[in-house]
């Protein structure tokens, strides 16, 4: 995207880009965060209030991001620093078991019935990995079935996203990925569980698990059909393999017990990440007793961490927790319920075809007019028209997701004063998305 293309300047942010380009690759620290889908000048950010962010050249933004999911009260939380500033003045790491990493569990625990065990990691990507690792020591099985458009983090065997059909074995997404680490994933359509069957009867007895993003939001948000998550269940109970839900974006944000508490699906093992973390890195994987059992030190599944269950995360994460009651769900479904409303009114004025996809309070914005069910639909979408709504509302103080295969996260923070900017700034970036071409 050519700088003319949106000439508001961000000068601060396009200064510390270029320093972070001749030491980080590509300037950034995870790739999405680089504009690279949408073009033009990441903004580095300073600091975060409640539902604002504020970046290197002094603008403030809604921020409709909340760090991919974690600040669902909004940013610097009193309570939330509060509980950080208690734990750091006690010291910020002791590689010893401490109680903080107990009470986050047991919040955890609580509040999702299916987990009745849980290890508490620092990224999603290794929540996901262990439990792969684990689902295979337990079955003593290979394969593992995955899906399009599913992300579970930069685990290898999980980049293997390409390939189709039902049989097909997939083929490394990215260099690095080794063709046997590939070749032990199998890569299925999203909602459909004839090919998860035909993949079970091709495969019998090599399965270890399915995994899947309780609801999907890595494609955008693209939730099961109904009956999707209770098949793959099933089908994993017939053949001996276990069911695997990724719950790192969903979980303790789509309901007080995450998707599960949405859908009542019981997963053998699930992961968690993001809100769990209280915006430090903090991630878990969990489930049920006798699969747990094989992890070390208790069972031979190796698996640990020098910053697991850190006492700062775990203060955050369990602060986090403790503040979202069901009045607090209720809020940031209300809250997203209105962005989604006035973003398909300013659309629809416009006469721009979209499609908005909820799973509770998770919802994005598909630039085109057919339900988005899988991978393959959400490629379809108009996303040229993304681009140039994204940066009029960028211009505009609003700060979306760069890519139209995001979801776009809300907190308890938007009040009104939040929602009004937005709404302030939907019917430019209606006209800009209407008047985009390809
Ligand atoms: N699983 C899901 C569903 C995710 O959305 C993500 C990250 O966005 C991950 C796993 C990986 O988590 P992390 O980025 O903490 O490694």
């Amino acid at each position: 995207m050519s700088e003319l293309a949106y000439p508001y300047e961000a000068p601060a942010s396009q200064a510390l880009f270029d320093r972070a380009a001749a030491v980080t690759p590509g300037g950034v620290n995870s790739p999405v965060r680089a504009f690279g889908a949408v073009g033009g000048t990441p903004r580095f950010m300073v600091s975060g209030s409640g539902p604002y962010l504020t970046d290197a050249d002094g603008r403030e933004y809604v921020d409709l991001v909340c760090s991919w999911g974690p600040m669902i009260l909004g940013h610097a939380h009193p309570e939330v620093i509060a509980a950080v500033q208690e734990a750091v003045a006690r010291g910020t790491s002791f590689g010893t078991p401490a109680e903080g990493e107990v009470a986050l569990a047991e919040a955890m625990v609580e509040r999702v019935a299916p987990l009745e065990e849980v290890r508490l990691v620092s990224s999603g990507t290794e929540a996901t990995m262990s439990a792969i690792r684990l689902a295979r020591g337990f079955t003593r099985r290979t394969k593992v079935i995955k899906f399009a458009g599913c992300y579970h983090g930069h685990v290898d065997s999980l980049l293997a996203a390409a390939g189709s059909g039902v049989a097909t074995f997939a083929l490394p997404d990215t260099p690095g990925v080794t063709g046997a680490q590939a070749s032990d994933t199998i890569v299925l359509p999203y909602n459909d569980l004839e090919a998860v069957h035909a993949a079970f009867a091709a495969h019998p007895g090599e399965i270890a698990c399915v995994i899947t993003e309780a609801s999907p939001g890595n494609m955008g948000v693209v939730p099961p059909l109904p009956g999707f998550n209770q098949g793959l269940k099933d089908a994993c109970a017939a053949n001996g393999a276990l069911f695997v839900s990724d719950e790192v974006m969903t979980g303790f944000r789509t309901s007080r017990a995450g998707w599960y508490g949405v859908e009542g699906v019981v997963p053998d093992l699930m992961t968690f990440g993001k809100v769990m973390g209280g915006g430090f890195p903090a991630a878990a994987f969990g489930g049920r007793a006798d699969v747990m059992a094989h992890l070390a030190p208790a069972g031979p599944v190796y698996q640990a961490g020098t910053l697991s269950g850190n006492p700062v995360a775990t203060a955050a994460g369990l602060a986090q927790l403790r503040l979202l009651d069901d009045a607090a769900y209720e809020k940031v479904n209300a809250v997203s319920a209105r962005i989604q409303g006035l973003v398909s009114e300013a659309l629809t004025k416009e006469g721009v075809a979209h499609t908005v996809q909820t799973a509770s309070n998770m919802f994005s914005v598909f630039f085109t007019d057919r339900p988005v069910h899988r991978y393959e639909d959400a490629k379809a979408q108009d996303s040229f028209r993304f681009t140039a709504f994204f940066h009029s509302l960028l211009a505009n103080g609003v700060y979306l997701p760069p890519s139209s295969f995001e979801s776009w996260f809300v907190s308890t923070a938007h009040d009104e004063r939040a929602v009004q900017r937005i709404a302030d700034a939907l019917p430019a970036a209606a006209r800009a998305a209407a008047e985009a071409t390809a």
